[in-house]
Parts: structure tokens; sequence; C-alpha cells
């Protein structure tokens, strides 16, 4: 047995795990049921944890194929995005969606339908995904594409596991000319002045905003919007124009150890926030960074959820819909600035339209933050779940690790359906997460 949580650390689970390196692995799992596949366990609470089985999926790394000309890859799904990344960037070419980590595998990412800085364009993951190869409960493997009409692939995207196990995908990359983007910081005072700025500028490939919850009225939720498009090679200064995909590798940190709880209070909090939008609003304006520091800012910090100590901590991710996202925010961020427990990294960004039958994207805004785990933030969180509620948003379930199922079905009539359709295709018996059953799905 091997204690497994999330990337939150909490809940913690002995789970039995296996390592796949075949389909042949795949299959004797699923016969042995129920199990769970498992990425690179980069989800924050209990999705990728059994109390049957966990499949470690990341000894199916292989790259299987590349065509050059269209930009797609055929990979097994235990395969990085880092390493999709690092082959493919210098010959040109950029995951087409890509959420705040590099670590993350092409099953983990189609699995939760991720999304990134970009989907008020360009929608999530499952947008670049041309076909995926998926083990079915009886351990056959069907081929689904994402025209297919079967509704299929919209059970696969977003389903967190629940309906199959992912052996291997092709998906479609983006050509860009440079490892460099052009970002442009937007510092601004309130969350209502963030929501202008995203809707002033929707036409900008990529946009986020990093808001201060520490910081309450008259500046509550103020922000910096990062707002990002990738550069052209003849945009760049001539000393990088030789070699336009050539960047300094980060100078690694790393977080030794268990922070104790003491570490983390109001004023540190506080004060890291304070100085942080300081900086920021310093350098507002255009500047040119390398496509690591604008996409992927914690990954520079290997272990950074150690500094909320050994209990681990929650992160919230809600989305709201676009008519009620100014008045949620604020009546989210009024009770989170109060309380003093919110975060440093906390991430609001702009949903474009979604009607995928699974997935955590609708359109309008979305808010995901960190909050120490105790029983102060599950109050504060159960009233973050009930302002949500109120205002018809929803929660990302690769975010939670200790929402009710009564919650996640008032929030997301969806996961009634996609219940009954588990009971009704056989998932239900093979296909089970410590997630599942706590929600009931
Ligand atoms: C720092 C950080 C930033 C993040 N930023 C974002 C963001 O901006 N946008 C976003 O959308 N998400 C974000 N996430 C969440 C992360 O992208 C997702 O949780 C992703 O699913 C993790 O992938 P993984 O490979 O680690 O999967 P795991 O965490 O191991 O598993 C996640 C789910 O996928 C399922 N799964 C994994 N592999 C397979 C497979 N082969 N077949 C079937 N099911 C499978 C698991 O059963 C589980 O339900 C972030 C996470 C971190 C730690």
């Amino acid at each position: 047995m091997t204690r497994l949580s999330g990337w939150g650390r909490t809940p913690v689970a002995e789970c039995r795990v296996r390592k796949a390196r075949s389909e042949a692995d795949v299959a004797r799992a699923v016969a042995e049921g129920p199990m769970i596949a498992r990425g690179n366990g980069r989800s924050y609470g209990d999705p990728a944890m059994s109390p049957g089985l966990t499949l470690d999926m990341r000894g199916m790394d292989r790259f299987l194929a590349f065509d050059a000309e269209t930009g797609i890859l055929v990979t097994e799904a235990g395969a990085l995005l880092s390493d999709v990344i690092e082959t493919f960037l210098p010959r040109g070419w950029f995951p087409f969606v890509t959420p705040g980590t590099k670590f993350v595998t092409i099953g983990g990412a189609i699995a939760a339908d991720v999304h990134g800085k970009n989907h008020h364009g360009d929608g999530s993951f499952r947008a670049c995904v041309e076909w995926v190869d998926v083990m079915e409960a009886d351990g056959s493997v069907t081929r689904v594409t994402q025209d297919d009409d079967t509704g299929r692939f919209g059970t696969i995207c977003g389903a967190m596991g629940l309906s199959g196990v992912i052996l291997r995908a092709a998906i479609r990359l983006r050509p860009v000319e440079s490892a460099w983007i052009v970002q442009e910081t937007i510092p601004v005072q309130t969350v209502e002045a963030a929501v202008d700025a995203f809707e002033a500028r929707l036409d900008v490939p990529y946009s986020v905003a990093w808001i201060d919850c520490s910081s309450g009225p008259p500046t509550l939720g103020r922000s910096l919007v990062m707002l990002g498009r990738h550069a052209r090679a003849d945009e760049l200064p001539t000393s990088k124009r030789k070699a336009p995909f050539k960047v300094a590798r980060p100078r690694k940190l790393a977080v030794p150890v268990d922070f104790p709880s003491f570490a983390l209070n109001r004023l540190s909090v506080r004060a890291f926030n304070a100085l942080y939008y300081r900086m920021g609003a310093r350098n507002a304006g255009e500047t040119l960074v390398d496509w690591d520091r604008y996409f992927y800012p914690l990954d520079a910090i290997s272990g950074w959820n150690r500094i909320y100590g050994r209990r681990g901590f929650y992160q919230f991710q809600c989305a709201l819909p676009l008519p009620t996202a100014r008045e949620g925010l604020e009546r989210l961020l009024t009770d989170i600035s109060a309380t003093g427990l919110a975060s440093f990294l906390s991430v609001l960004k702009r949903f474009g339209p979604d009607d995928s039958p699974l997935s955590f994207p609708c359109e309008g805004y979305t808010l995901a933050l960190d909050f120490p785990a105790g029983a102060r933030s599950l109050a504060l969180l159960e009233r973050l779940d009930r302002i949500t509620l109120e205002h018809g948003g929803r929660f990302y379930l690769a975010k939670d690790a200790r929402m009710t199922g009564e919650t996640a079905r008032a929030a997301d009539p969806r996961l009634a359906a996609f219940r009954d359709l588990r009971q009704a295709r056989g998932w239900a018996g093979h296909f089970v997460s410590h997630q599942s059953e706590r929600l009931g799905l």
C-alpha cells in the first residue's frame, strides 16, 4: 500500500498502486476493477486515487508519431506536457491549450479537460484532441474522434477518468515563431476594473489576472491583469532573433521542507501580496518574457505545495456565468478578504462559450485560490460554495477535495445525468475514485 494524495496533500489515503507500461497492463487492471487511472497527481484532491486499484499511467509515455505539416502529435497518455514542450518547441510547436503547470500528463489533461489562459478564444484542451483511444469497462479499445456523433467524446473529456482509461491520443499543437511571449501588464484597483480590462481585450489570445485577495474595499480585488501573445520572430531583439527558440534555463528553486503552520499567516500573506502588486505595477506595460515565466511561474519552485505545511491546503475554483460574474466575484472577494485567510495564489480568468457535456468551463469568469487546510478554511469554503450556488456557478472537480455530493449536484445538474450514464454503461463498477465515491457519481 502507498500513501497517496493530490497536489493539495489532503486528503491522504493508503492506496494499492500499480504502474502500467503497456495496453495489456491496463487491460488486466480494468478486468480486476474497481480502479482509476492516475496521471502525474497534479489534481488537488482525491480524483486520482481509488479505494480499489490506482493505476499509474506514467509508464506509458512514448511519443508515437508526429506530422510536421499539421502539428498533430500521437502520444501515449502518460507523457507529460513538459516533454511535449521540450521536444517540439525547438521545432516551432507549442501546446494549443495548457494549464498553469506543465507537469500534467496528456491523459490527465483530457480527463479533466483542462483550460488555459486562452479559453475565451480557443476553448479547453479537447479543442486540440483529434482522437483518443480509450479502454472500455469490458477491456475493448475504442478510437473516439472529436467529431464522433455518438456523444462518446463528450463523456471522456472532463469525466475525470470515470468512463474509461485513455491509452493514447492525437493532439494538435500550435505553430509558433519563437519561445517568447509579448506580455502586457495592466494594474487595476478593483475586481470590477479587472473584469472591464478582460472585456476590453478579448481579442488578445492569452489573459489572466493575479488578484490580491487580502485587499479589502476600496481596493477589493486589486489585480495585475496579464495579457499575452506569442512573439513573432521579427519582433525579437536582434540578439534573440538568431535563435528564437532558445531561452535561458530558469534557476531552479525548491521548498526543501514542510513550512511550519505559523509561517503563513495574515501578515505574511498581506505583505507578500502588497509587494507582488507593487513590483508588478512597476513593470506595467509591454515586456518580452519567455514561455516558462509567462505560462508556468509556479513550476519554477519545485515542491511549492510544501509552503502550506504538512496539513496541506484546499483549492477553491468556481466558474460564474457572465451575467452574474461581477456581483458574484465581489461577494466572494468580500468574504475572503474579511477572513484574512486568502492565499498568494489567486487567479482570475475569462472563459468563452462552452457547451461540452461534462467539462467545467461556462462562459464567464473563473476564480481559483488556495487556503491552508483547517476548520476556519472549511467554514469559509462552505460560504464560498453557497455564494457560487446563489450566482448559478459551478465547481472544478480537478481542484476539489472536500465538496459534498449535494453541493456538486446542485451546482451542476449534468452530474446526476452522468451518474445514471455510469450505471447504464457499467462504468460505475469499474472506474471508481475516492472523489467519485464522495460525490456519489
Ligand atoms: C500549479 C497548478 C496549476 C494548475 N493550473 C490549471 C489551470 O490553469 N487549468 C486547469 O484546467 N487545471 C489546472 N491545474 C490542474 C491540472 O491541470 C489538472 O488537475 C490535471 O488533470 C492534472 O493532470 P495529471 O496528469 O497530474 O492528472 P492526475 O491529477 O493524476 O489525474 C487527474 C484526473 O485525470 C484522470 N486521469 C489521468 N490520467 C488518465 C488516463 N490516462 N485515462 C483516464 N483518466 C485519467 C484521473 O483519474 C483523475 O480523475 C493546475 C494544477 C496545478 C498543480
